[in-house]
């Protein structure tokens, strides 16, 4: 019975708005119930399509964040020297100036001594856009130390990749396999779906080194060694062809597998596939025997053998190469069971079974549908086999190559975009060749002059890299460098160390927005944090002269910035979950939603993307001013209403038009915010039934897609098993081609640019001693945590307060270790104090911990003792963003080779016991920072809603 006291037909508050989450990044919507103005209790939106009233523990404790002592009361002016927490408070007109002030001559003279670099913010659309009138190629978010790889390697191999890309179809998935750490990106939806699965009677497989999270309710769980999924997957793939368990139909129709790859001549067409005049690739028609366009309707490609063209040359079927490539022994499950620490058996089963769900379990939907080349279809066929992966795989510097392998995988159980596979969100798949390149080609970048398209895009060759006549790189960060060719999400991790460094050149003003570089966003950490410091000394000035800094909240950023433009909370802002951004779509329907301020802020702050639109204006960016000069957008609001990315395409889509019935495109409605807050704060539209599988190839799905202004004409799109982009840059490091890479990394672009996915050791693992770091060290997030803010919750501290390091029970028994014990890590480049804790359940060559729990002492509020300095840690510190200098000297960056994607996972360690007399401190343990101005301490004691007992309301 219930507590009678507890009276729970009684409305918790006096109003309810309904917005989105914005405790981690999966943006469920919620019911924000209020009493008396104050937040007195959030709950999940039961009718949205992310949660479908689904909350968790953090998306609960929104309310500690909202009211979090550690919020940002005005903006900043660095008073003292860097770090110190020297500010004097300004006002918002002395703020905006200032940044105008230095911000403004840049523009007029170099745009890229601007560099605009954001953190986990939602509104790239904006950000990005932003820097392209600004006149900058120096723009990015986290995604280049998050989980660029698997973004990248599914839009270069299929057109999108796991999360916001697509999902697996959990009402009819049979079999369930999720790689690597991956908690993080996607909880709600991720807990929900595994929860119809497995009531469905379906099965999840965890491939994992660390049994936690989703791993530990998986029925079989293999505990990988880091750095060998590539290995493992290519492994399958080996037993998968052996045993002849592919689709071959589905290759057939939707991948490139008998597209005609030209043969080593010497020239530069060497595996380059062989195209018509119009330039379309060719296949090999048995039936007509000739060689006809892939465009062509083909029902027997050659798929094996050679085929001799009119020039003589020769050319083979992808499948052909593909086949060779992972027949050879080197991939059989014996060659890889000790790398990867997987036995034979382990990967035969693995590949059975996945056989046996794709092929014996085959489902069926009776749904005609037409294919793009104009065949009819009686049904949709399915194979349920579904899976996922994000930042355990990616986050390597063969990160890349894995993720292609994985999708790879999927696509030769013909379970991409098919009842019980993955499936597609909208408005992907969309492949790389249907989105831009990147903007900031030499000569390009000019003085008060826009660049001429978005900074981020996917090159399609060597010829798109941003590189000047000499090689150069043209961004601070090298993104789209020889170093980096198709760093679709630029490299935040190398901003610092590169400005700080003059390499490739000195900037002026680092503009960052809600990216904690000066602590848990950081490899390298005290090493960054002498860099945000270090003077010139010719010229007294800081190396990175100017740092401007937007956050809501007192993070250790904030300390070594020169101007903080304080931001609100996401309960106080308007926000846009944008199709043109990060959408929030399913397989089945086309969403977006919005945030909209359902308190209004107690302090004297502003959301940032109404101070970017007002610093925009200010200094005369087109898009952001009218004609007349005047200010374009009154506000963020505005703009999301009012702005159009081209006619009739703006950054919402739903309530289109001037009366608001139009969805996708249509011209800018008034009204249209007040559509979104009547209808929960979201808009929903199913796609046609016939539409809505097999997207990439189905003639319905691509004419919705331009209905709803995706894409501006059809963009049917092909798997490609074999990549060309990616054999256009090993020709060029083979010399065949224009322009070349640097005789230093030719060898590097060589490997890892194979144009079907391999797998190389870990750069780390590679140059580092096995028996002085024995040991594998990874993070994860927990799933009570996502940002840095979550560990100054005062709810979610409570259940994460510190971060113990895991360790094998094994390397516990070797060591003498026990739970509680203080070791000491040591990497290649630091050492770090921490508390260790036994765990059986973990890859016996890995360690691991919770990240971003750690906190420098006097940050985010809280006391300077508080457990998590004290006890908490970071793994960072142990992290370099160079790796140790090779043969030659040269020092590379410690990411992916293709994307630059940080590499946070190869870290080598080894672990020993601390002495008895040492102190039980986490170290290092950098002097405390001061709290800036306006920030109080964090209180002792909460008791938040205590001040409605007995119904008095009163706060
Ligand atoms: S899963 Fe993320 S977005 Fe959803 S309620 Fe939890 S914190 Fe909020």
């Amino acid at each position: 019975m219930p507590d009678p006291q507890i009276a729970l037909n009684q409305p918790v508050g006096d109003e309810i708005k309904q917005t989105t989450c914005y405790m981690c990044a999966c943006r469920c919507g919620i019911n924000v119930h209020l009493k008396g103005g104050k937040v007195r209790y959030i709950e999940g939106n039961r009718d949205h399509p992310v949660n479908k009233g689904v909350l968790c523990a953090k998306g609960s404790a929104g309310i500690m964040q909202h009211y979090s002592p550690a919020r940002l009361t005005k903006p900043l002016l660095r008073v003292g020297p860097r770090g110190k927490g020297e500010f004097k408070e300004i006002s918002w007109e002395e703020a905006l100036q200032t940044a105008v002030d230095w911000m403004a001559p840049l523009r007029k003279s170099d745009p890229k001594k601007l560099a605009f670099f954001t953190g986990r913010d939602q509104s790239q659309a904006l950000t990005g856009y932003w820097a392209q009138m600004f006149g900058t190629p120096n723009f990015a978010a986290h995604g280049g130390f998050c989980s660029v790889n698997m973004a990248a390697g599914g839009i270069y191999t299929m057109g999108g990749s796991f999360w916001e890309f697509g999902q697996p179809d959990w009402e009819r998935s049979k079999l369930f396999v999720i790689f690597g750490v991956a908690e993080d990106h996607d909880s709600n939806p991720i807990k929900m779906g595994m929860s119809v699965l497995k009531k469905n009677g379906g099965r999840v497989i965890s491939v994992n080194p660390v049994r936690t999270g989703y791993s530990a309710i998986a029925d079989d769980w293999i505990g990988i060694r880091p750095g060998t999924d590539g290995l493992l997957i290519l492994a399958v793939i080996h037993e998968l062809l052996r045993t002849r368990k592919i689709d071959l139909d589905y290759l057939v129709r939707y991948t490139n597998a008998g597209w005609l790859v030209h043969d080593e001549a010497g020239d530069g067409l060497d595996g380059l596939f062989v195209r018509d005049e119009a330039g379309e690739a060719q296949l090999f028609d048995m039936d007509a025997g000739k060689l006809v366009p892939q465009t062509a309707i083909c029902k027997r490609p050659q798929l094996t053998g050679s085929v001799t063209l009119e020039n003589g040359r020769t050319a083979t079927p992808v499948l052909d190469l593909l086949a060779r490539k992972y027949l050879t022994d080197e991939h059989a499950p014996e060659a890889v069971a000790e790398q990867t620490g997987v036995s034979a058996e382990t990967i035969r089963g693995l590949a059975a079974e996945l056989a046996r769900v794709a092929f014996e379990e085959e489902i069926a939907i009776e749904q005609p549908w037409t294919d793009w080349k104009g065949e009819r279809h009686e049904r949709f066929i399915g194979r349920p086999v579904s899976m996922h992966a994000m930042r355990g795989i990616s986050a390597h510097s063969n990160g890349f190559q894995t993720c292609r392998a994985l999708h790879l995988l999927q696509i030769l159980l013909g379970s991409i975009e098919c009842p019980g596979g993955f499936r597609f969100k909208p408005p992907y798949p969309k492949p790389a060749t249907a989105h831009p390149k990147p903007a900031g080609k030499p000569g390009t970048v000019k003085p008060e002059t826009p660049l001429g398209g978005a900074p981020l895009g996917y090159p399609q060759g060597p010829e798109d890299l941003l590189i000047d006549g000499e090689g150069n790189p043209v961004r601070i960060d090298k993104a789209y460098s020889w170093e980096a060719p198709l760093s679709a999400h630029g490299l935040m991790h190398m901003v610092i160390s590169n400005a700080h460094a003059g390499d490739p050149y000195k900037i002026d003003t680092l503009f960052m927005y809600m990216a904690n570089m000066a602590w848990n966003s950081s490899m390298n950490t005290m090493g960054v944090i002498g860099m945000l410091e270090d003077k010139d000394p010719e010229t007294g000035e800081y190396k990175i002269p100017r740092i401007i800094y937007s956050d809501a909240y007192a993070s250790e950023m904030v300390s070594y910035a020169d101007l903080v433009l304080p931001d609100t909370t996401y309960l106080e802002r308007h926000d846009c979950i944008s199709l043109l951004d990060r959408p929030i779509c399913e397989a089945d329907a086309v969403a977006d939603a919005i945030r909209h301020p359902v308190t209004e802020p107690d302090r004297d702050v502003r959301p940032f993307q109404t101070v970017l639109i007002d610093l925009g204006a200010r200094l005369g960016l087109p898009g952001f001013v009218n004609e007349d000069g005047s200010a374009k957008y009154a506000d963020y609001a505005d703009y999301m209403v009012n702005h159009e990315r081209k006619p009739g395409i703006g950054p919402l889509a739903g309530w289109r038009g001037e009366d608001g019935d139009s969805s996708g495109r249509g011209a800018p409605n008034p009204d249209q915010l007040d559509r979104y807050i009547a209808n929960g704060g979201f808009w929903h539209r199913e796609i046609p039934e016939e539409a809505q599988f097999f997207k990439h190839a189905n003639a319905a799905y691509q004419e919705f897609a331009v209905k709803m202004g995706f894409f501006d004409a059809p963009q049917p799109s092909v798997f490609q098993l074999y990549s060309e982009v990616l054999q256009k840059f090993r020709n060029a490091a083979d010399g065949k081609t224009e322009p070349r890479p640097p005789e230093h990394l030719a060898d590097r672009v060589r490997t890892a640019f194979d144009p079907l996915p391999s797998w190389y050791q870990p750069f780390e693992e590679s140059l580092v001693d096995a028996d002085e770091f024995p040991l594998h060290a990874l993070t994860q997030r927990p799933m009570a945590m996502y940002h840095s803010w979550g560990s100054q919750n005062a709810w979610l501290r409570q259940i994460h307060g510190h971060n113990p390091l895991y360790v094998p029970a094994p390397v516990c028994d070797e060591l003498g270790i026990e739970t509680g014990d203080w070791v000491w890590v040591t990497s290649p480049h630091g050492r770090i104090r921490v508390i260790a804790r036994r765990m059986e359940g973990v890859n016996a060559k890995t360690a691991w911990t919770w990240n971003a729990i750690g906190k420098r002492a006097g940050a985010w509020a809280l006391e300077e003792d508080a457990p998590e300095a004290r006890k908490g840690f970071l793994l960072n510190h142990l992290i370099h963003e160079l790796l140790p200098p090779r043969g030659d000297g040269r020092r590379w960056a410690n990411s992916d080779p293709v994307t630059g994607q940080a590499a946070w996972f190869d870290l080598r360690v080894r672990i020993e016991k601390a002495g008895a007399d040492e102190d039980h401190v986490t170290a290092p343990a950098p002097p405390p920072l001061k709290r800036p101005p306006g920030v109080e301490k964090a209180p002792e004691t909460v008791a938040y809603g205590e001040f409605w007992k007995n119904g008095s309301g009163r706060s």
